[in-house]
């Protein structure tokens, strides 16, 4: 706690900032949509918070009045709900103009802030900061001692007038009136902690706690942008990433548990993220690591909430798939096991929904040259398959009819034009479990357009 905690209290000193309870804030400004870096810094404070049984607060930072956009806003707020970040509290910073005027005024009347005249180009005023040319220490959780000698400063620039605070004090201003304990933002911010302290302490703020998390890296090691395939938390969400990987995967940039493990829930983060774990060097951003997790989650998801999930990636290319829930659920189920992420759940699945085109040439098998054979391992195979009941048209009982013949004459030589005459694919599941997912009669009509196609 610094000295100046036992400033006057004029009245604009809310009494929530006494109370030690733990409050971390993100505080984005809404000039842009929320990308994976500001997630990140979101989801720090909030694992912070919730581990603490604190609160976790969001504060628009819209003081730009021409940068700052609502939908920008609406993005940054829809991207935290999505990834199941929640906050306890919400201020926007464009609604708080009094609260800052009171501040600036203070400033002011104390001598701790003056009017300047500037005098480059047309001449305007600002309000500038009285440096009292100190050198300040901090302790930051991350990254050690940091001392900064203030003097080179200057004067800076805190409003440019009694209505319109500047970042610097906007920002303590409200860290201070939030009761804000820990301050967890990206390491772009040190170089802002030394302004920012001079200014808690003339308006008599307790130093918070100050974390400054790693920068994130492309795999190039050169600062994430678009090129490294960073996209939007939005983007990710389009493109059929679950938040819960989307998570997991960002409590791993800078930071994790000290061991093997690597699939956490929210629930196990709060539990065991600490600011102490933390890396100071920058996190390399690696896609097929967010993969290769978000293929994890979707392998152990409930089957039904993840056709759901799959459904408008399915649709949107094969509307009757809409109104075809069971086997839909049975072509995921098949998929799953080899998607990276939900849109993939619309790739190659053509064949579940309409007739495949192909040349009879890629009925064969291999080394086979002779189509007439081809054409007679389909015979067969129609023939056995014929016996079986609808009810019964099971992938194991479709494997069991034709196994033993297809063992007899060679599993390729059988299996492959089966398989061909369902998907038209060169590569798919396999026969018996997309002849179960089409049905009989589909399968009986496809091995018969095969056989008349040669
Ligand atoms: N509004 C600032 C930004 O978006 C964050 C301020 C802070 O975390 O102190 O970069």
């Amino acid at each position: 706690m610094s000295k100046a905690q036992s400033t006057n209290n004029i009245g604009i000193i809310s009494a929530k900032s006494q109370v030690a309870q733990v409050r971390t804030r993100f505080a984005p400004s809404p000039t842009g949509v929320l990308h994976v870096g500001g997630a990140r810094t979101a989801l720090f404070n909030y694992l912070f918070a919730r581990q603490n049984g604190g609160k976790f607060v969001l504060r628009i930072e819209d003081t730009d009045k021409e940068r700052s956009k609502k939908e920008y806003e609406d993005d940054i707020l829809n991207g935290l709900k999505w990834l199941g970040i929640e906050w306890d509290e919400l201020y926007r910073q464009s609604e708080r103009g009094e609260i800052y005027k009171k501040y600036i005024q203070k400033l002011l009347s104390e001598g701790k802030a003056y009017v300047s005249e500037e005098k480059e180009g047309k001449s305007k005023s600002v309000i500038r900061f009285k440096n009292p040319n100190l050198k300040v220490k901090f302790n930051d959780e991350i990254r050690g001692e940091i001392e900064f000698d203030t003097t080179e400063l200057g004067d800076f620039v805190i409003a440019k007038d009694e209505e319109t605070p500047l970042y610097h004090l906007a920002v303590v201003v409200d860290d201070f009136e939030m009761g804000i304990t820990h301050i967890i933002r990206g390491e772009d911010h040190i170089s802002n902690t030394p302004r920012q302290m001079l200014i808690q302490d003339a308006i008599g703020s307790p130093r918070p706690v100050y974390a400054h998390i790693p920068l994130i890296l492309g795999a190039d090691r050169s600062k994430l942008s678009k090129r490294h395939g960073a996209a939007s938390v939005n983007e990710y969400r389009e493109n059929g990433y679950l938040p819960e990987a989307l998570v997991n995967f960002m409590a791993f940039l800078g930071w994790n548990p000290g061991d093997e493990r690597e699939i956490f829930s929210m629930d196990e983060l709060i539990k065991e993220f600490s600011l102490k774990k933390i890396q100071k060097g920058g996190a390399v951003f690696n896609t097929d690591r967010l993969n290769w997790l978000n293929s994890q989650y979707i392998k152990n998801m409930d089957i039904d909430k993840l056709t759901e999930l799959c459904l408008p990636y399915v649709s949107s290319r094969y509307p009757a798939a809409g109104s075809q829930r069971e086997k839909l659920k049975k072509i995921i189920e098949l998929k799953r096991e080899r998607m990276n992420t939900l849109a993939e759940a619309g790739e190659e699945i053509g064949y579940f929904f309409e007739q495949p085109e192909y040349e009879k040439e890629k009925l064969l098998w291999k080394n086979e040259k002779d189509l007439n054979a081809t054409k007679k391992h389909l015979e067969k195979i129609s023939e056995l398959l014929k016996n079986l009941d609808e009810n019964n048209f099971m992938s194991q009982n479709i494997k069991n009819a034709v196994w033993d013949y297809a063992e007899e004459q060679g599993r390729g030589n059988v299996l492959w034009p089966f398989r061909v005459a369902l998907t038209g694919l060169e590569r798919s599941p396999d026969p018996f479990s997309v002849a179960e997912i089409l049905g009989k009669e589909e399968t009986m009509a496809r091995l018969k357009r095969a056989i008349e196609k040669i």
